[in-house]
């Protein structure tokens, strides 16, 4: 399988071939174990340092990303675009298949087995669930997945997961609530699954139609993680420490009418945060449709901007990484 293997042999020669990641795909987050992150977080907390002091620097000058996104994308993209840019190397964006030989109905494989040409390693975000994987497996450099579908998004999680970290301290014992569209929303996918290896609470919060998928929740109680599912928000409002919000995913359904039901069920508001604990966060991977109201933006607790700043350091991080610079 594609997915752990390094790719290393066609990797160039002066890369520190030692280095963890070297060579890797980033497909799921099931890849990961607490060492992992530990690691990951150090680094990335190396580039933040580096940010602040002097902004952009040469590590990997000469590297070449290539951007490939199948779907819409505001700040994936981009900030893998700015962390490679920070790190001196460059991209190739392709942010509109349609204008490319996509349209002309080229496969994923060759798509990737063109870009691998001339680029060190691909970004990739596309509708289908396991679209990574398979690029994974035609690829001889490393594929990052941006958001397979419904599937995951895997350095949404880590960076998710570093946010909860810089800004609380520690993971272990946490309660986390998650809100919204838990079935299509692939970052909770992800999030959840990470989660799982730590010690914490999960409580799922959704109307009936839009519950975290049964097998996910069956991988984090084989964790012996403790988990409440919930259609109110209410019951688990006081004692949540991270209030994990999301859209409700309108481009995975197929009847609107559907959407239309669940679509604003849940709106936090600076009324709802006063029945919040004075020390907890709110995140949302964003981007926010309604669910989080402008004026809760005030709201110290309110993370979710200084979440998306996070998220340079990570994919920062993950980028040296998988080129053998960290
Ligand atoms: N930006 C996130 C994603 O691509 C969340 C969302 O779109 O709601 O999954």
């Amino acid at each position: 399988m594609a997915t752990m293997a390094t790719k290393s042999n066609h990797l160039p020669l002066g890369d520190q071939r030692n280095a963890p990641f070297y060579g890797k795909d980033i497909l799921s987050v099931k890849q990961f174990s607490r060492e992992d992150l530990t690691y990951i977080y150090g680094v990335a907390h190396e580039m933040r340092e580096m940010v602040a002091r002097i902004g952009t620097f040469d590590l990997l000058k000469g590297k070449i990303l290539a951007n490939l996104f199948y779907e819409p994308s505001t700040r994936t993209s981009s900030s893998f675009t700015a962390a490679m840019e920070r790190l001196g190397g460059s991209v190739i964006p392709i942010n509109e298949v349609k204008y490319s030989s996509v349209s002309k109905g080229e496969s994923l494989p060759d798509t990737v087995r063109t870009l691998e040409c001339y680029a060190d390693v691909i970004v990739l975000r596309h509708p289908e669930v396991g679209a990574s994987a398979l690029a994974a497996k035609y690829a001889r450099k490393p594929i990052i997945n941006a958001g397979d579908g419904v599937g995951e998004h895997p350095t949404q999680a880590l960076l998710d997961l570093f946010t909860i970290v810089e800004e609380l301290g520690h993971v272990e014992g946490l309660n986390v609530t998650m809100l919204g569209d838990l079935k299509y929303g692939r970052t909770v996918h992800s999030l959840a699954r990470l989660l799982s290896l730590y010690q914490v609470k999960i409580n799922f919060v959704s109307p009936e139609l839009l519950k975290m998928p049964p097998e996910i929740i069956e991988e984090v109680k084989e964790k012996s993680i403790q988990i409440s599912e919930h259609s109110e928000l209410e019951p688990v409002l006081a004692e949540t420490d991270v209030l994990y919000v999301t859209r409700v995913q309108k481009e995975r359904f197929e009847n609107l009418d559907e959407y239309e039901q669940v679509k604003s069920l849940y709106v936090i508001t600076p009324e709802t945060l006063k029945q919040a604990k004075k020390k907890m966060i709110v995140m949302h991977p964003l981007p926010r449709v309604g669910e989080i109201s402008p004026e809760v933006d005030g709201d110290p607790r309110a993370a979710y901007f200084r979440q998306m700043e996070y998220g340079l350091y990570i994919r920062m991080a993950l980028l040296a990484m998988v080129l053998g610079k960290a």
